[in-house]
């Protein structure tokens, strides 16, 4: 159990890329961390930096009160576990789980005692201990590879996309158990995914990056409902928030988003107003869920000059819920409504847009206004 604290931690390679750009961040001890980004946003760097298996440029990092900085990985009592298991194909699953503690020399009796009681609480079976990897399946030989990590009972767990290799329904399986394990264990555990629902779904908070920086750190629903930026607004979410590019307009009976030219204008709420009465005249980017936006005559949040004429392009049921996806002029955007709506492609239809649950970013900066 450890607190693991980052303190303006970079990471240039050789070379000159700037992986990670000054990253500050506190981990709680037990917390369930999960680094989250597109592909080459300097998740993995920033996981391998606090196993220690990658240097640090600038910067530092502590483990329950110690700097590892220059501590060598094995001794920063951390557990890693791997997007390819890297168990040794040549071992026991037995043998495999038992192998650190043999180096480390423990007891006999102590390792055969910590290997069971792994192997029981990821329901590696008697038999399977003595098969070798080869001979078991992609979700077997990853809760081989955990149970590895929790005979060490470690300070600090680590994941780097554990479950990328894994099918999908293996995937969902397999996100619940390492969940169900972090309560069990109650240990910290910092997970790297490039996927935002295991991000949402398994997270006590989350750190999303991109670039190398962090853009924003908190709890999945805080991230859902107030994204910092348009980076993370559209990358927390699936089908993904609607953007719309416009400017703030006074007219009479108070301020609108309006396009350019293109016609589309929609009036804010009086409440949001009073946060946006600065950027009149100027570049903003309206954007919505999909969830907040359905047909006016079915939404309950349906108000005069909060609506758009759309056509029907696309309809995707999806059993609970429908995606319509629509166009409008040069728009297109995404309605996500209860799955025994109908819609048909071609169709008109009216859209109105929960105007509450709205948000806008400036311009320029993309970052969020209110
Ligand atoms: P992520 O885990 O988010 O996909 P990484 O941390 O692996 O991202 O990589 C961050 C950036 O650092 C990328 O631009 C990547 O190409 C670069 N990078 C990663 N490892 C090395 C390395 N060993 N040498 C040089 N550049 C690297």
């Amino acid at each position: 159990m450890a607190k693991v604290i980052l303190e303006n931690v970079c990471k240039i390679y050789p070379g000159g890329v700037k992986a990670v750009d000054n990253a500050n961040l506190e981990i709680n001890d037990q917390e369930f961390m999960v680094f989250v980004g597109p592909s080459g946003c300097g998740k993995s760097t920033t996981l391998r930096m606090i196993a220690g298996l990658e240097e640090i440029s600038s910067g530092k990092i502590s483990i329950d009160g110690r700097i590892v900085n220059d501590v060598p990985p094995k001794d920063r009592d951390i557990a890693m576990v791997f997007q390819n298991y890297a168990l040794y194909p040549h071992m026991t699953v037995y043998k495999n789980m038992a192998f650190g503690l043999m180096l480390r020399k423990y007891p006999k009796a102590e390792i055969d005692q910590r290997v069971r009681e792994a192997a029981q609480i990821l329901g590696i079976t008697d038999e399977q201990l003595e098969r070798k990897p080869k001979a078991l399946s992609g979700g077997q030989r990853q809760r081989v590879a955990v149970g590895r990590a929790i005979v060490r009972k470690p300070k600090a767990f680590l994941f780097d996309e554990p479950l990328s290799n894994l099918d999908a329904k293996m995937r969902v399986q397999m996100r619940a158990e390492i969940s169900k394990l972090h309560s069990r264990l109650n240990s910290t555990m910092i997970y790297v995914t490039h996927d935002q629902v295991e991000a949402m779904t398994m997270g006590d908070r989350i750190v999303v990056m991109k670039d190398g920086l962090i853009q924003q750190v908190a709890e999945p629903i805080d991230l859902y409902d107030n994204p910092k930026n348009m980076f993370v607004a559209g990358f927390i979410g699936s089908p993904p928030m609607n953007f719309f590019k416009g400017v703030i307009e006074q007219r009479s009976g108070g301020l609108w988003f309006a396009e350019s030219g293109k016609g589309f204008a929609i009036r804010v709420n009086d409440d949001m107003a009073g946060k946006l009465t600065g950027h009149v005249g100027k570049a903003v980017v309206f954007g919505i869920r999909p969830e907040d936006i359905n047909e006016k005559a079915l939404a309950s949040f349906a108000k005069p000059d909060q609506t758009m004429n759309a056509t029907v392009e696309v309809v995707e049921p999806m059993g609970a819920e429908v995606y319509i996806y629509l166009t409008s002029g040069t728009h297109n955007f995404t309605a996500r409504v209860n799955g025994h709506q109908r819609a048909t492609v071609g169709q008109k239809l009216e859209m109105a847009f929960d105007m509450k649950k709205c948000h806008f970013f400036d311009g320029a900066t993309e970052q969020v206004v209110v």
